[in-house]
């Protein structure tokens, strides 16, 4: 039986790579369901190719262009964020990848977790907001969310036949980004072309920033918390420039796993997808003799106060990483229109988590509206 996929974000650098592992075994997957936001053109070519049955545009404004593109086709056309979470739990599909970037991502997978249905999950923000409620849903209904992002995905392949009360902690492995070892003299004047060259990963604009500022870290050590039922003590990062080690579990006879290989997204998308399956590709090998030297250092938490504050945040817990999630989406967003300095946009997010009311035990409601004040206060301090 073939595994039928819905791809939630399907132009975006997950999107796409994840239709690259689609369409190389034909044998095993068909595309039932795409989606973008405002690149109509590019989804109109994906329905073209690949001739999912549903097509959904959430752009409103771009509609009428995807429907008259496709009129030839046999396909359905839909549009705005609530076709997003109509289709989330149809059963047009048996794995839902949500590849959406930022808190937009929320709504649809956790309809589609309300469904029981199973989630290949890379949109990391829906955890970060509302990943209390996110995961204690997916256990009342039986969904499956398996990671799709490298390093929990790496977690998720060590944990394979083990005892999750084993785990003593994880080790979240980061490359440190383009900024590895600059301080803030340096890092007062970079501008977004600099900090969108990752050095090992090609990933969308959000994604890149975040990992020039180590949000993208901070962000991590919270999704692993909700993925894997940890305490926030049993979650540690390191600094390991290579990107070889995805990430490590230590188990509490002492004994440490690792999961390794090529910087390559498409490795763990893949894994998603055929879990608890392995399946052959032609991806290019890690060959240990490359790579003499693994290295692994510590975060400079004091430099890359992104990485410090997602961890506070983690620690006080209720809606202060959704306000963290919500001011950093405002900031990366100034920051790639050069209306924020790098380091100013540690600033801003600082700001808002202190200013906005903390809620020890939101709500769904309380975590849109947490996310609705903190945009609207973190646009507020941006000139
Ligand atoms: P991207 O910007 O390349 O693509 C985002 C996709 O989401 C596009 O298809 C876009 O049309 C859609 N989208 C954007 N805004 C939307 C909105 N408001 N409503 C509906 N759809 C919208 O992003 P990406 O790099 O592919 O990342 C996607 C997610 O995967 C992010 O949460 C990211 O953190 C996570 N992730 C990405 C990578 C990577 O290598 N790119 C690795 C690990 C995790
Ligand atoms: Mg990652």
């Amino acid at each position: 039986m073939k595994r039928r996929i819905a791809i939630f974000g399907s132009t975006g650098s997950i999107g796409k790579q994840a239709i690259d592992v689609i369409t190389a075994h034909p044998d095993l997957f068909s595309l039932e369901v795409i989606s973008a936001h405002t690149q109509a053109d590019a989804l109109i070519e994906q329905a073209r190719l690949h001739r999912p049955e549903v097509v959904i545009i959430t752009d409103e404004s771009k509609y009428t262009i995807v429907k008259e593109a496709l009129a030839d086709l046999p396909l359905k056309v839909y549009a705005g964020e609530k076709a997003l979470t109509e289709v989330a739990p149809s059963d047009v599909y048996d794995i839902l990848l949500a590849a959406i970037v930022g808190y937009a991502g929320l709504h649809s997978t956790l309809a589609a977790v309300e469904q029981g249905k199973t989630i290949a999950l890379a949109n990391k923000e829906t955890l970060v907001v509302a990943g209390d409620i996110v995961t204690s849903m997916a256990t009342q209904k039986n969904a499956r969310l398996i990671p799709v992002d490298s390093e929990h995905s790496a977690i998720f392949q060590c944990l394979v036949g083990e005892d999750p009360r084993s785990v003593d902690k994880v080790i979240l492995t980061a490359s440190g980004g383009p900024f590895l070892g600059k301080k803030p003299n340096f890092l007062i004047n970079v501008k977004k072309d600099h900090a969108l060259q990752h050095p090992n990963w090609s990933m969308g604009a959000k994604i890149s920033i975040d990992s020039a500022s180590l949000m993208n870290k901070g962000l991590e050590m919270i999704e692993a918390k909700w993925l894997f039922g940890l305490q926030n003590d049993q979650i540690d990062v390191l600094v390991h420039p290579q990107s070889i080690v995805h990430s490590m579990v230590e188990f509490c006879d002492g004994s440490v796993k690792a999961q390794m290989g090529l910087p390559d997204m498409k490795l763990p998308i893949q894994y998603a997808l055929v879990y608890p399956h392995r399946i052959k590709n032609d991806y290019k090998r890690l060959l240990f003799k490359n790579y003499p030297s693994l290295t692994f250092e510590s975060p400079d938490y004091k430099t890359f106060r992104n990485l410090a504050l997602a961890k506070e945040a983690m620690f006080t817990g209720g809606n202060a990483p959704c306000l963290l999630n919500a001011a950093n989406e405002v900031v990366v967003d100034a920051f790639i229109r050069n209306r924020i300095g790098f380091l100013e946009m540690s600033d801003v997010i600082e700001k808002c988590i202190e200013k906005i009311t903390y809620i020890e035990k939101p709500n769904l409601n309380d975590y849109i509206e947490s996310n609705r004040e903190a945009r609207e206060y973190a646009s507020s301090l941006i000139k």
